[in-house]
């Protein structure tokens, strides 16, 4: 017989964990939900709820608890991103990429000096933003052209990222610059920008379709000073830094797809549960349980896949393949929940005065950021035909 104690549902959560996810979304019910239409109006995070998000203890998830983080694992970091999401993918963001890309970065990269420096404050009160992107390089992001001179008195970098997410509210940036472009990718450095560095400057925020609330910004670096300590990782090896925390951001950017999916679903079944036409709720209508039916079990593929690739990855496994499929699937599937939940409130479903046309609108960036649906397949196809 084998031994089937320790095998559990991959949905099935743990005390702890069952009890940290009804926390936060307890927090995203009472705090942020009745913000969420204002904060997409207005495009903007107050930084009052900043603050409340630090205090929860979701900004610093798996810092460790000397540095004044939660000291979790990285799938609680997934669990937070999903119950915000279901109430806001922009708040969702804002706290992935602080925990999967920034927090994560340092944790791995950071030397005993960077995390010094850094880690309490990513943990306590400072907005951690992750900037790759550039105007001519975002799938091929290696080809970027942000140059970093290396001088006596430490690197001067110059260039210009795009579409940085936190960007507005962030005081550390993660900037990859090449320090030879003659190198390829192998020139490809990773840095820490504080907000305050002279020559680093916070640029144009995008008007978007989606997740409003959440800044992207644009970034200029003109003769901006990077002291030597503040390189993150090796000289010449940001690409593995870019690459290794992108396949773990990846995993969040499927939480909060999920998440998204979940709140446009019960927002719907609420709703159809209410709305009677033809003399009976909407949600009597078998034409429509089926299709409800079809959403939920989507939901329920998606948030296997996206607790098992946070899973693996806890355990220390292979997830490359994992977190690709989890990205492409949750996204394409928050995309076509979100479409049914319009359709499902009709007329109503098409005006701002409910809350699933924005879900609509946001769940559209699951497809493009943290590499496009394309790359996650050309991933996923050099996994499986190598
Ligand atoms: C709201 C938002 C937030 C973002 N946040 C961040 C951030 O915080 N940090 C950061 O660094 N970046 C961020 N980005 C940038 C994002 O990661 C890029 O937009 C994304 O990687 C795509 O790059 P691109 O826009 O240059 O599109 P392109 O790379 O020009 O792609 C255009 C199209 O071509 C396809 N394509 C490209 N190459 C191939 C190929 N080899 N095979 C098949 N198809 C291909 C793509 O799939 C896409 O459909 C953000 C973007 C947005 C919109």
């Amino acid at each position: 017989m084998p031994h089937v104690e320790t095998v559990r549902g991959l949905t099935r959560l743990d005390e702890d964990e069952a009890l940290f996810r009804d926390s936060v979304y307890e927090f995203a019910d009472q705090e942020i939900r009745p913000r969420v239409r204002e904060m997409d109006e207005q495009a903007h995070i107050p930084r009052q709820l900043i603050d409340k998000l630090f205090e929860l203890g979701v900004m610093a998830i798996e810092i460790p608890e000397a540095h004044g983080g939660a000291g979790a694992a990285f799938f609680h970091a997934v669990l937070a991103v999903e119950a915000l999401s279901r109430v806001d993918p922009s708040i969702g963001v804002l706290v992935d990429v602080q925990n999967t890309l920034v927090a994560n970065a340092l944790m791995r990269w950071g030397s005993d000096q960077i995390k010094e420096r850094y880690l309490s404050s990513l943990a306590s009160r400072t907005v951690g933003a992750y900037a790759l992107s550039e105007a001519g390089s975002g799938s091929d992001a290696f080809a970027l052209t942000t140059r970093a001179a290396d001088t006596s008195d430490g690197f001067v970098l110059n260039g210009r990222k795009l579409w940085i997410t936190n960007g507005l509210e962030a005081g550390l940036f993660i900037v990859f610059a090449t320090v030879d472009p003659g190198e390829g990718y192998r020139g490809i450095t990773a840095f820490l920008v504080e907000r305050d560095f002279p020559g680093f400057t916070v640029g144009r925020k995008e008007d978007k379709m989606g997740i409003r609330a959440s800044s992207t910004c644009e970034l200029l670096l003109e003769d901006c000073k990077v002291p030597r300590a503040n390189v993150l990782g090796e000289i010449g090896k940001g690409y593995k830094v870019a690459i290794e925390t992108l396949n773990e951001g990846r995993i969040g950017i499927g939480a909060q797809m999920i998440g998204l999916a979940q709140g446009a679903l019960d927002h719907t079944v609420a709703y159809i549960r209410e709305r009677h036409q033809f003399g009976k709720a909407v949600a009597d209508f078998q034409g429509v349980q089926f299709q409800v039916a079809r959403a939920a079990t989507d939901l329920e593929a998606a948030r296997l896949m996206v607790y098992n690739a946070a899973r693996l990855r806890d355990a220390g496994e292979p997830f490359l393949k994992e977190a690709a499929m989890c990205k492409i699937f949750s996204s394409e599937m928050a995309e076509r929940v979100a479409s049914l939940a319009v359709n499902l409130y009709g007329g109503y479903g098409f005006v701002k005065d409910y809350p699933v046309e924005k879900l609509y609108r946001d769940a559209k960036i699951g497809q493009i950021y943290e590499g496009t649906s394309n790359l996650q397949l050309q991933t996923i196809a050099i996994q499986v035909l190598g």
